[in-house]
């Protein structure tokens, strides 16, 4: 047999995205595709070899070509495909070309995060045996009784339903087991083959199917209007609608007419905390339609199904967080994307490819050529700038709570004030208003949920000595360490240990202060501390073990968290006490008091966005509130009463902050009136960290248009993270066109590559 090598011997040229390295664009390696992979097609997984060791790799056929301008005997041959998975959709490697483009992403690797691990490892493959005919018994032969049904049975079955999986053919031939089909495998008379397939089965979960009599006169406005426009062709649309004002019932019914039309919706919500919500509800709403479910609380065997399910057709309905955006939809099928909460910062990935889901969401509808609907109560800014002042999206807006439910009466607390009441010189988290409210609430049969966007017992560990000063840093990050306690008893800490929160690095908490030998002190805030102080204050909440603390330490993994709300909602927890997990989306009618510990928390970032997270935080965690027929009440702690994002949050006037930060954002040049780059260099070396980041400055400034701003290089607000210096450049344009020039040809040039030493982040959400 001939070699692969010998050109003769090719079946035509494949372009091959690798899923690791290679970074250029556009991207792709030219392979040849031997003759028995004559019918390749583009979207397959493949292997190749790649580089001198000819190492072999996955990766993705985004090109064919008949021929090749380079020397064809150096091109090596596609090794085979992947024979487990299915091909990705032409619509998704568009999409890929366009992130790999826009986020300064390689081609493979984007591709690469389109295919769940899960997928490609095939996890919870059933390998079935079938069963089909052979021969007839030789003439005159008599098989057994039993023996003799299964040959009946497999010849009354038509040419379409061969062969037959053995278990399913001892059952219509009546029998107990498949010793009688095996016999007659042993006597050649049947034959025997092996299918792997992932079996289909469809997510379980509490069905939700309370549905309104009817919609409000804004309701069916806006599902009359944006079904309009459900006509093959992309429009983008901005629902902008207070928590709790049915914006879910407007998704629903849009979701109605594009099923059926045949086609298919993919919905995306923040995090895995909305999907079991969101999930019943939709199940409930479309029974007999197929509602496929993407989230990282399904096991790996689950999440190969529904991806299965999904590139099969099968699905009506797609549902999932961030990475459901690159659901593989069948190409010309999907009619309606929607992003539910599309402020939120979950969209973003902080890994390459950094994509943010919503813009992606956007691009997608654009491609398929369909509309996408964007839904928040607080819009972020890019969104309202696009609805209002650019007017590239429909604005619709639904003022008002549904009927029968009204916005929760929000008591600004300042913080200080409240303290100056205490007689004990205890901190105290939980002011007096509070503590107060949380009692009656309790008492009244109501739930409570509390806030406080950070975890640990305290923020600060610290010698108690003002002129020695010495507080507990990082080793490795310039941050400080955080001090955490094993447990709790009575309210009181029992041993513990310090963590870095940005390397994740664990200590002893030492017992005295390095310098000085002092007995160290812990102060600030966590939400192991509210736990405490509650357990102080209401002991009959720890006693019963009817209060819960929800945070990354408390829960392990998606499934914990669904665990606890599920205990939540059925009243079996009456408070929850939780980071911005508890923030979003839920919606439990017993809530009727929220507290936010201490607003604070973020406001004070050295981020362009600290006033914006600061109005959604407190917005959206008041709008846990109040969603059962009693209203609710929300106080929120803090230590700068007057902060407009605090007010405008309590007087739920997001329109009014949003047109005030807009000033200052234009004023300021800052998105989204600009598009932002933030290119970060990380080294161990500080000098040498400093240097490339200054050359890299000095190179992009000379390439960059006149109106293009590039700051930096300087130290980035965390300057050291896991022995690493950063140092970052920010670069601002006025159009993303001019951005996306400039960053292609410091691409191209080799200039900027994605890698340890080297963050490329488009569209940047933190800064610190
Ligand atoms: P959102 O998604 O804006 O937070 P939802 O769609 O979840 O709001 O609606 C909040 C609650 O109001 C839900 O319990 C929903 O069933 C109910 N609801 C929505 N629309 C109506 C309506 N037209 N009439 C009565 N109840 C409604
Ligand atoms: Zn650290
Ligand atoms: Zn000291």
């Amino acid at each position: 047999m001939a070699t692969l090598f010998e050109h003769e011997n090719v079946a035509g040229y494949a372009r091959v995205a690798v899923e690791r390295g290679v970074d250029r664009y556009p991207d792709g390696l030219t392979y040849a595709i031997p003759p028995a992979l004559a019918d390749l097609a583009v979207g397959e997984r493949v292997t190749v070899p790649l580089g001198a060791a000819d190492r072999l790799t996955a990766g993705y056929v985004v090109e064919l070509t008949r021929s090749t301008d380079l020397d064809p005997k150096r091109i090596k041959p596609i090794k085979d495909r992947d024979h487990a998975t299915r091909r990705l959709p032409v619509e998704l490697l568009d999409l890929a070309r366009w992130i790999s483009g826009y986020y300064c992403a390689p081609l493979g690797m984007t591709l690469a995060a389109m295919m769940p691990a899960a997928v490609k490892r095939q996890a919870g493959l059933v390998n079935k045996t079938m069963v089909h005919l052979l021969a007839p018994p030789p003439a005159g032969e008599k098989p057994p009784a039993k023996q003799r049904r299964v040959l009946e049975v497999l010849a009354e079955l038509g040419p379409a339903q061969h062969p037959v999986e053995i278990r399913q053919l001892a059952r219509l031939a009546g029998l107990s087991t498949t010793g009688p089909i095996k016999r007659l495998v042993a006597r050649n008379l049947l034959g025997v083959t092996t299918r792997s397939s992932v079996e289909a089965g469809w997510v379980k979960q509490a069905v939700d199917t309370t549905c309104p009599e009817t919609l409000t006169p804004q309701q069916q406005e806006i599902v009359r209007s944006i079904g309009d426009t459900l006509v093959g062709r992309f429009s983008a649309h901005l629902l902008f609608g207070v928590t709790g004002s049915g914006k879910t019932e407007v998704y629903i019914r849009l979701i109605q007419q594009v099923i059926d039309a045949g086609k298919v919706v993919l919905m995306l919500v923040p995090e895995i905390a909305l999907t079991p919500q969101t999930g019943g509800r939709l199940i409930g709403r479309f029974p007999g339609r197929r509602v496929a479910i993407l989230h990282s609380g399904l096991t790996a065997a689950q999440r190969n199904q529904q991806w299965t399910m999904v590139v099969d057709g099968t699905a009506d309905v797609v549902l999932g967080a961030r990475s459901a955006v690159f659901a593989p939809i069948p190409d010309g099928r999907l009619g309606l994307i929607i992003v539910d909460e599309e402020h939120d910062g979950s969209y973003k990935q902080d890994q390459v490819p950094r994509y943010n889901g919503r813009d992606v969401a956007v691009r997608r509808a654009q491609l398929a050529r369909c509309p996408v609907l964007l839904g928040t109560a607080t819009p972020s800014l890019e969104s309202w700038h696009n609805a209002t002042i650019r007017a590239s999206y429909t604005l619709h807006r639904l003022r008002k709570r549904a009927p029968g439910l009204r916005l929760p009466k929000v008591t600004i607390v300042d913080f200080i004030e409240q303290r100056k009441h205490r007689r004990d010189r205890r901190i105290h988290l939980l002011g007096p208003i509070l503590e107060g409210a949380i009692g009656s609430t309790l008492d009244g049969g109501g739930n409570v949920l509390l806030l406080l966007n950070r975890r640990g017992y305290a923020n600060y560990i610290a010698c108690p000595d003002h002129q020695c000063g010495w507080l507990m840093g990082c080793d490795d990050c310039d941050t400080m360490m955080v001090y955490h306690v094993a447990r709790l008893s009575h309210g009181e800490p029992v041993g513990g240990y310090v963590q870095c929160h940005h390397c994740l690095t664990e200590q002893r908490l030492p017992a005295t202060c390095p310098l000085c030998d002092r007995k160290v002190t812990t102060f600030g805030l966590g939400t192991q501390r509210v736990e405490a102080e509650l357990q102080r204050k209401f002991p009959e909440l720890a006693e019963g073990r009817t209060m819960l603390r929800v945070d990354s330490d408390s829960m392990h993994g998606a499934r914990d968290f669904h665990d606890a709300l599920g205990r939540f909602a059925a009243g079996k927890i009456r408070l929850l006490i939780g980071t911005q997990m508890i923030s979003k989306g839920l919606d439990f009618p017993r809530v009727r008091l929220v507290g936010v510990i201490n607003a604070d928390t973020a406001i004070n970032l050295p981020d362009f966005r600290a006033a914006e997270r600061t109005f959604q935080l407190v917005s959206q965690v008041a709008g846990r509130c109040g969603r059962g027929t009693e209203p609710g009440r929300v106080i929120v702690q803090t230590l700068a009463p007057d902060t407009p994002a605090i007010r405008l949050a309590a007087a739920h006037d997001y329109v009014t902050f949003a047109t005030g930060e807009l000033a200052d954002r234009t004023r300021c040049g800052l998105p989204p009136v600009t598009r932002m780059a933030r290119i970060v260099c990380r080294d161990k070396d500080y000098e040498r960290c400093r240097r490339v980041a200054c050359t890299l400055a000095g190179e992009l400034k000379q390439r960059a248009a006149a109106s293009i701003r590039i700051h930096g290089p300087a130290p980035c607000p965390i300057a050291r993270i896991a022995g690493k210096h950063r140092q970052q450049i920010e670069l601002l344009s006025p159009t993303p066109g001019l951005l996306q020039d400039l960053l292609t040809v410091a691409r191209n040039e080799g200039l900027i590559k994605a890698g340890a030493a080297m963050v490329v982040d488009v569209d940047p959400i933190s800064m610190l």
